[in-house]
């Protein structure tokens, strides 16, 4: 628990300072961890993923949740490992798009198990035809303590995000990644692009923190 304060008093600081502040902090005061955290911003490049109510491209949302992760966890000590940090795709072969995206499919998966104490977060968005649905649910990988991870986190985000969301972690099927890990994994739809509110709130920075504050805490609950 006190782990826990520690860890949410650390992710307020970075919602303060803003992310340049906190990689020179951390960068300063290394702690040593145990684990390396392998961050995916889902999709990339030539894969947008889903299309928000707005139009913004999913992979966009990914990506900006995905580096203020990584900024808050740098922040608590931990190492970090993206598999992207650009608007790209990480295919390494593939002359049509098809095959393109079974490449990158599995070069995230090899950058995943080449890593030591692994632990994957896969940050995606949701989309739905029925705009009416909203809120975050994370998925999980068959690999021991995955289930019990995603646990932590869906009630840790049912407590603390704001509006708090009611859905609830599940196992994960038909996603090639998550499927093909060796380590402790879940994946994160953050939202619902589709539902207007929700985009909205997926669009703004303080939001966006908050998202990572909930995700950082529970990995450290986790892992300590
Ligand atoms: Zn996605």
């Amino acid at each position: 628990m006190y782990a826990y304060v520690l860890t949410i008093a650390a992710a307020l600081l970075l919602v303060h300072w803003g992310s340049r502040a906190v990689t020179a902090v951390s960068e300063r005061i290394p702690l040593p961890r145990e684990h390396c955290i392998v961050i995916d911003a889902g999709h990339g490049g030539i894969d947008g993923g889903a299309t928000s109510c707005t139009g913004k491209l999913e992979s966009s949302y990914n990506l900006e949740i995905s580096l203020r992760l990584r900024d808050l966890l740098h922040l608590m000590g931990y190492q970090t490992k993206m598999i992207r940090t650009t608007d790209e795709s990480i295919y390494t072969k593939g002359e049509t798009i098809a095959q393109k995206k079974v490449s990158d499919l599995k070069e995230r998966v090899r950058l995943v198990n080449e890593t030591d104490s692994g632990v994957l977060v896969s940050i995606h968005q949701n989309q739905y035809p029925d705009s009416r649905y909203s809120g975050a649910q994370v998925f999980y990988a068959a690999t021991p303590g995955s289930d019990l991870l995603a646990k932590n986190l869906q009630k840790n985000l049912a407590s603390c995000l704001i509006p708090p969301t009611k859905r609830k972690e599940k196992k994960i099927s038909g996603v090639y990644l998550m499927e093909h890990i060796k380590c402790t994994g879940i994946l994160l739809e953050c939202g619902f692009l589709s539902n207007p509110g929700e985009e909205a709130r997926l669009s703004e920075p303080s939001y966006q923190k908050q998202l990572c504050c909930v995700i950082a805490a529970s990995l450290n609950e986790f892992l300590g």
